[in-house]
């Protein structure tokens, strides 16, 4: 009989992010399949908004808390799961992927002689507990089962729908931690503007852009400022992620011209990332990579080549547009402009 506890942190506002709610979505299903019993473990400076947020759901909910739990660090943070699942009695432990978890779980695996997988794609509960992931970037799918207990799983976002419930008032049982010695504290974060920042795994819409861009075009010349300023408009005015085929992103090394706002984390395919969008829209890109492998998981995809026999985009997009990449994006920008603007009133 296993004994499932969803473990999760709070964001820096004291909810749960969307990766939470989807494990804890996947620990419900689980737990009403095998017929086991849920707790949910959550570990914050204050948990209280996150507790109600998921009081509704039924399970146990225990928490870890203090201002020392606040602050992603190894010491506490292993600390804290350590005590939730001992709490819990877990046999089996879900944990959306994330920066902190990825990093202080395997620890904590160890800690109680249990085992870790991480990059759970799937969960079936089909006779014994049995898990998808992915080896080799997205090219190998495995199943894996253990008899080893408890059996700690980092889910990857996206394995299922985010639980949606009211809020509900919360009967949490407070596990007690001594806080272990302290060496790291966070004195702030250093991050991008949110202008600058190009990758963003919530929007509707992935932007791939292919080596194209910095190709020489019909003129005989390349356009590489112009490209910038499209793509960028494009990105702000649609709210777009932006991914990039390989052979765009090696160029810096190559030192030929790029676009300055990409590097090597946009990159999508075999060697790059796997982002879940509704939408896809390639420009400028021919690859297999980015085509079969970098937007597997996008559903509805669309790709502006003009290379009207450019098999990967002819043969892995729903819609390919034969077009010149420049003149579409410049388009739409202007159309998009003068509808924000519309919509802004200005
Ligand atoms: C082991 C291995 C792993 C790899 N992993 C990856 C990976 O993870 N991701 C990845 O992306 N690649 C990967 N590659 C490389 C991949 O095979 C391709 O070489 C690469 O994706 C091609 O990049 P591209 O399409 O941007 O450039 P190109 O092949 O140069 O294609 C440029 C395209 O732009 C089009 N174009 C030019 N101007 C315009 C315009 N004005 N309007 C519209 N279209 C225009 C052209 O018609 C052409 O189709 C890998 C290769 C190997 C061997």
């Amino acid at each position: 009989m296993e004994n499932i506890l969803v473990l999760l942190h709070v964001d820096e506002a004291g909810a749960l992010p969307k990766s939470a709610m989807e494990t804890v979505a996947a620990g419900l299903e689980l737990s009403a399949k095998v017929n086991a019993a849920l707790a949910i473990g959550i570990i914050g400076a204050d948990v209280n908004e996150a507790a109600k947020s998921v009081a509704g759901t039924g399970a146990r909910l225990l928490a870890v808390s203090g201002p020392e739990f606040g602050q992603p660090r190894y010491a506490t943070d292993a600390a804290a799961a350590e005590a939730l699942c001992a709490k819990a009695g877990a046999t089996v432990v879900l944990a959306p992927a994330g920066s902190r978890f990825n990093r202080v779980l395997p620890g904590v695996a160890h800690r109680l002689k249990g085992a870790i997988d991480t990059h759970i794609s799937g969960i079936e509960a089909t006779g014994a507990l049995t898990v998808t992931r992915w080896f080799y970037r997205q090219r190998i799918e495995a199943q894996l089962q253990r008899t080893a207990r408890p059996w700690l799983l980092l889910l990857e976002p996206g394995v299922a729908p985010a639980w949606q419930g009211d809020a509900a008032a919360a009967n949490v049982e407070a596990v007690q931690v001594a806080v272990p010695g302290i060496r790291t504290e966070v004195k702030g974060i250093r991050a991008p503007q949110l202008d600058e920042q190009t990758i963003r795994p919530d929007a509707k819409l992935l932007f791939v852009a292919g080596a194209g861009w910095t190709k020489k075009q019909a003129d005989g010349e390349t356009h590489v400022p112009q490209a910038e300023t499209l793509i960028q408009g494009f990105l702000r005015a649609t709210g777009a992620s932006l991914g990039s085929s390989k052979s765009l992103v090696d160029q810096a090394a190559d030192q030929q011209s790029v676009l300055r706002f990409m590097s090597h984390l946009n990159q999508v395919g075999q060697t790059g990332a796997t982002p879940r969008h509704p939408k896809g829209l390639s420009t400028c890109c021919h690859g297999e990579e980015p085509h079969v492998v970098g937007w597997r998981f996008i559903t509805e995809r669309r790709a502006v080549n003009l290379d009207p026999n450019c098999g990967w985009a002819r043969g892995k997009a729903d819609v390919l547009y034969v077009a010149d990449a420049f003149e579409v994006v410049e388009k739409l920008n202007a159309i998009m402009q003068s509808r924000n603007a519309a919509a802004s009133g200005s």
